[in-house]
């Protein structure tokens, strides 16, 4: 069992898509083991990707992920982190293989729906930048 860090983003809250994005998350086998609906402040979107400081879409990123509300989650599952990837798909919307989140309802590069974690090593912090361990009920 693994267990990855999901966000759904702001372009995806606002269209009233949670619902939809979760059951691809379930129907792959992946399970939401928290989850939490919160609005981040621009100073925690910049912690959050600080990863990418340096690259010349940061600040957009940032103010995008700061713009609307956020569903926070953990998905758990045989590889969850591989395969939250696969059911994300491709960073680029154009790029993402078909019945993909991204594929299906990402609007830009940017404004792409969901993040995912993409290593065991992010996995653990970015769940813990968001989550206690009492709130992992499993
Ligand atoms: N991003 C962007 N322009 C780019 C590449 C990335 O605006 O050219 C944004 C996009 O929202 C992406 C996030 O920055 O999801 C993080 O980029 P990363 O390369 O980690 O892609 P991801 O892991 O989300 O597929
Ligand atoms: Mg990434």
């Amino acid at each position: 069992m693994e267990r990855t860090l999901s966000i759904i983003k702001p372009d995806a809250t606002r269209r009233n898509l949670t619902g939809k994005i979760n059951a691809k998350f379930e129907h792959a086998g992946l399970r939401i083991v928290a989850q939490k609906r919160i609005q981040l402040t621009r100073a925690q979107a910049g912690a959050f990707y600080a990863v990418h400081e340096e690259r010349p879409f940061y600040d957009e990123l940032c103010e995008f992920m700061a713009s609307e509300p956020v569903v926070v989650q953990v998905l758990e599952g045989d590889n969850a982190i591989a395969r939250n990837r696969e059911v994300m798909g491709a960073t680029n919307p154009k790029d993402a293989e078909p019945g993909t989140v991204r594929a299906e309802f990402a609007e830009s590069v940017g404004e792409n729906s969901v993040h995912g974690s993409d290593s065991p090593e992010t996995a653990r912090a970015e769940i813990a930048f968001f989550f206690s361990g009492l709130e992992l009920v499993g």
